[in-house]
């Protein structure tokens, strides 16, 4: 094997969720003639209404003369000149800004859009300085843990709790007593809503954060993988932020086009000129077809329209079902908590001095064919030692009513077995 550097040691371990997900689909591989409902997934279901929309503007787009320019040439590394104008003059329209084309910048998907943020504003400065990537409210997307080359930099701070026990739901808050933003601060990033908790930090306290940041011309970065406009699987009320510190990053993926990965930040030129230059050095610009027919979908509103009339409706359904099943089959007694379903594509369940750790909970749910994702990778940053994050699971939105019905009743047994009640 060929000795790897520091950065090739890094990037070749799978970290986080990556992991896990190796043991599951090895698990679901195993064919020992066990049927298992798949809790797991972070892949979006492909609805009906969906596809029909990428596959319509596909057959605009292979009609049009467009077609030549789109998939046979390079383009720009900043993105396709008509996506870029569809989502300036979208978001100039709904949310009152005033973007230029120079606001904004695509990628192949949102997560090489953190990867260029994370290395170029986080880790060591010309002069030696370690810069922090700030995650203010920990669990949060565990794809953060692998996107810096230098592990280091990477801090998350713990949550404040806010309880309802007797109602058997929570919700995390971020701790300002404790939030340190300053001149060791690179750039500040979060989830919202937030991939695995389905929390929507309030716009009060995105307000806050951006407050704390622009002393320090710290950026922020809004992770809105799951917010309004598209896919809008907020299924609480929510203002998109955008000021001058802050970058409003978007993904199609969750609205259907995860396959052909489509990254949007929208920001302060200056912060966009330095991500682009380094998409740039790193894959010259994004696939143009996925960019093509994402420009036809957001510039006749169609995107906009079937992520609130489709996509919304069908996620928080099923979340509807996660809670009713819950509260049917969960012993009372038991301090189980769901996290508030606020958004995403997941629930997230907090075993409160739950006997096992998550990942011996995760085993002995497999044993009765539910598979979820233990809590403990949401947790990238998190350094210091916190029952908690062996006491969660991530519940995917993905499977069907019956099999999440059935899941959670099977896993209210798992739990009062555990808690030895049964
Ligand atoms: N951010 C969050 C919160 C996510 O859940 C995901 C994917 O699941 C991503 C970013 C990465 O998405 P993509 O690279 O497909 O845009």
């Amino acid at each position: 094997n060929p000795v790897l550097t520091q950065f090739g040691a890094q990037m070749s371990q799978l970290t986080g969720v990556r992991a896990i997900m190796k043991d599951i689909i090895e698990t679901l591989r195993a064919g020992d003639g066990q049927e298992f409902i798949n809790l797991s997934a972070g892949n979006p279901v492909i609805l009906p209404e969906v596809e029909q929309l990428w596959r319509d503007c596909t057959a605009e787009l292979l009609a049009s003369n467009e077609y030549g320019e789109v998939v046979c040439r390079y383009g720009s590394s900043q993105g396709y000149q008509p996506l870029i104008e569809a989502i300036a003059q979208d978001f100039n329209q709904r949310y009152g800004l005033k973007l230029s084309d120079r606001n904004i910048l695509i990628t192949p998907g949102s997560q090489a859009l953190y990867f260029y943020a994370a290395n170029a504003f986080g880790g060591y400065t010309t002069s030696g300085n370690l810069k922090q990537i700030v995650l203010p409210l920990s669990p949060d997307y565990t794809g953060y843990g692998g996107v810096t080359l230098i592990p280091e930099a990477l801090v998350a701070y713990k949550p404040a709790l806010d309880i309802d026990a007797s109602a058997h739901r929570f919700k995390y808050r971020p701790d300002f007593s404790q939030l340190e933003i300053n001149e060791t601060t690179g750039f500040v990033l979060f989830s919202r809503p937030c991939n695995p908790t389905g929390n929507v930090l309030t716009d009060e306290e995105v307000q806050k954060i951006a407050a704390l940041a622009t002393p320090h011309n710290v950026p922020v970065l809004i992770d809105s993988a799951y917010a309004s406009p598209f896919p809008a699987l907020n299924f609480t009320d929510m203002t998109p932020a955008f000021g001058d510190n802050i970058v409003h990053c978007m993904s199609l993926s969750k609205a259907g086009l995860p396959g052909e990965r489509v990254g949007i930040a929208i920001g302060d030129e200056q912060v966009i000129r330095v991500l682009e230059s380094f998409q740039t050095n790193l894959c010259i610009h994004s696939s143009r077809y996925g960019q093509a027919i994402a420009a036809r979908a957001i510039a006749s509103g169609a995107l906009a329209e079937i992520s609130t009339q489709v996509i919304r409706p069908y996620y928080q359904e099923k979340f509807t079902v996660v809670e009713t099943s819950l509260d049917q089959a969960m012993p009372q007694e038991i301090p189980w908590l769901l996290h508030r379903g606020e958004g995403a594509i997941f629930a997230w369940l907090w075993l409160q001095d739950l006997p096992l750790t998550d990942w011996e909970f995760y085993q002995r749910l497999k044993q009765v064919g539910v598979i979820v994702v233990p809590g403990s990778s949401f947790f990238p940053g998190l350094r210091e030692d916190w029952p908690h994050k062996q006491q969660c699971i991530r519940i995917s939105l993905t499977a069907s009513n019956e099999e999440i019905a059935i899941g959670m009743q099977r896993l209210a047994k798992v739990v009062a077995e555990v808690y030895q009640l049964a």
